[in-house]
């Protein structure tokens, strides 16, 4: 089988399954989800990343919302299977042996992709190498770009040593698997008995490569200073090629990625743009991101649609004739969904939740640009809305990088406002997101908002999640957002409000727009005019679950870049 194995992905995160913890966040999600939308399209791939050990961490909160982090070791072995393969690479001048974990992702109809986990863990190797694989984003950038090179250079050597021959195309999943450029260059170089690095090797390789950048900003690019990278790397011949390598004494994954890719995309239409005008050096098209629609649908959903659109999990379009389905039975697992997720977090906080108020899901990483705070810009505003319209329960969650003081600062600021909002605006912050936490929090909330500050969110795949269980979002018109959004059908944008006046801080305006949104559109239409609600629920699945699935996405890799 590794014979006939065409494309190759990288990613440093891929969210497996729930119980195995090797992602941080949305880029592990996305790589999780494209792997099994491409196993049900029987997508002939392979999937690489790191076995990341010390599992990304769990999160702990205290009564006053301070953050703390440790780390959960996870059971390879039980949910791995070992490989006998063995390779080597060379960092600092030291071979690191790498070894392999295998575990295969089963599409709807068999089809098989295999991930692979590569580790360091072995007796051969030196203490320091033997934690290169450890930590998902841990250390500095000597231990990183280490864990690049263990990625790119020794992911491509385990392919190899398994029997991939007939490998075609090479994903990779955002700039951290650059390096598999040079692991291709070295063949290349092999292939060709020749000594010396010239732009025809440069050239076959990037006939190879496909490259996804997930990031808006040029700050949010993965670089490292050339001093590292010769400590680490060596090859100063190779380097020395600076119109491939090199950029002001850095060498940023990003550009490397991109100088040695055919095919080069945004995660969504305006990231697409925004890249274009941050490398304009360089063609970059789009392929917006998407969610695995049979992860995602909650157990109720996973029913109903079962029962009224047979196919939907081997042909998500069929997303399109939830439109049928009636407004009594969408609200029935609707119904059952929130229950269940009331029940799950109250397991979490030990506090008590109501399945009568009307209940807002925020969650996703605890960073500035997400601003989790911005729905509790005016206290008093907000009082009002809950006292007009009913108790409102707010449900936050999401993890701080421990690296990521604001982050945590901000978690802090929500829990310690939430006392006074009490009791009109019931406000918790649930500890420890995780994919086990979002699928229920997807599905059981009655609002999906999101508010990062616009240009920066270049996709956001939460919303997506909630579209499929029929959730509609508030949301920033930013990202996938841009796209889903038709207002008052498919959900409500915040800050487009042309009657709100521009205000001294952007903040004020898109947190005056979504208290109109909530007080004047959406509170009156969940409260008054239930069927109109569901009305909303059920453009959710039609037009954008039959859209914004990985499945669509994973077409148009194949259309786009894999075999065009
Ligand atoms: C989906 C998901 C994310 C990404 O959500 P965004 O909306 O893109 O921020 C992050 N973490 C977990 C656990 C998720 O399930």
């Amino acid at each position: 089988m590794w014979a006939d194995v065409e494309i190759a992905y990288f990613s440093m995160e891929i969210a497996i399954a729930p119980e195995i913890p090797t992602y941080a966040g949305g880029l592990g999600i996305l790589a999780g989800d494209t792997i099994r939308s491409a196993a049900d399209l029987s997508v002939p791939m392979v999937a690489v990343s790191l076995v990341h050990r010390d599992g990304y961490l769990t999160q702990q909160l205290d009564a006053e919302g301070w953050q703390s982090e440790a780390s959960v070791e996870w059971p390879i072995e039980t949910e791995m299977e070992e490989l006998s393969t063995r390779v080597e690479v060379s960092i600092e001048g030291r071979p690191v042996k790498i070894r392999a974990w295998k575990r295969d992702v089963v599409g709807v109809g068999n089809a098989v992709v295999s991930v692979l986990l590569l580790d360091t863990d072995l007796p051969e190797n030196s203490e320091w190498d033997k934690h290169l694989t450890d930590k998902l984003y841990g250390g500095d950038d000597r231990y990183r770009l280490c864990q690049e090179v263990v990625l790119g250079i020794g992911g491509l050597r385990v392919l190899r040593a398994l029997g991939c021959d007939k490998l075609r195309i090479f994903h990779l999943n955002e700039g951290h698997a650059a390096l598999l450029t040079l692991g291709l260059l070295d063949e290349e170089l092999e292939r060709s008995g020749s000594e010396e690095l010239t732009m025809d090797h440069v050239r076959k390789v990037h006939q190879k490569c496909v490259f996804t950048t997930h990031t808006p900003v040029a700050a949010g690019h993965d670089q490292f200073p050339m001093e590292v990278v010769q400590r680490v790397l060596g090859r100063p011949e190779m380097l020395a090629m600076k119109e491939v390598f090199c950029c002001e004494g850095l060498l940023n994954m990003t550009f490397l990625a991109m100088n040695l890719s055919r095919y080069i995309n945004g995660v969504a239409k305006r990231h697409g743009e925004t890249s274009q005008h941050l490398f304009a050096h360089y063609k970059i098209d789009s392929i917006t991101n998407g969610v695995h629609a049979a992860t995602w649908a909650a157990p109720s959903f996973q029913k109903l649609f079962d029962d009224h659109i047979p196919d939907w999990r081997s042909d998500n379009f069929n997303f399109r004739y939830a439109i049928g389905i009636s407004t009594e039975a969408l609200w029935e697992a609707h119904q059952a969904e929130k229950q269940q997720m009331l029940q799950f977090v109250k397991g979490l906080t030990s506090r008590e939740f109501s399945s009568d108020l009307f209940t807002i899901g925020f969650a996703r990483r605890a960073t500035a640009y997400k601003r989790p705070e911005l729905l509790l810009h005016d206290l008093d505003r907000l009082k009002h809305i809950g006292r007009e319209h009913g108790t409102i329960q707010v449900i936050f969650a999401g993890k701080a990088h421990p690296r990521d003081d604001e982050g945590k600062k901000l978690i802090h600021q929500v829990v310690e406002l939430a006392d006074q909002l009490h009791p009109e605006i019931l406000i918790s912050w649930v500890p420890n997101y995780d994919m086990q936490l979002a699928k229920h929090l997807v599905a059981g909330c009655d609002l999906w908002l999101n508010t990062p500050k616009p240009p920066l969110e270049a996709s956001g795949t939460s919303g997506m999640k909630a579209a499929i269980n029929g959730v509609p979002s508030l949301s920033i018109p930013d990202g996938w957002w841009l796209e889903g959004c038709i207002e008052g059908v498919t959900g409500w944008s915040i800050g487009e409000d042309a009657r709100i006046p521009e205000l001294r801080k952007d903040g004020i305006r898109d947190a005056t727009s979504l208290y109109e949104q909530l007080d004047q559109i959406i509170l009156p239409l969940f409260h008054n005019q239930r069927d109109a609600y569901v009305n909303v629920m059920r453009h959710c699945i039609a037009l954008n679950g039959s859209f914004f699935n990985t499945q669509r996405m994973m077409q148009q890799y194949v259309q786009k870049a894999y075999f065009s």
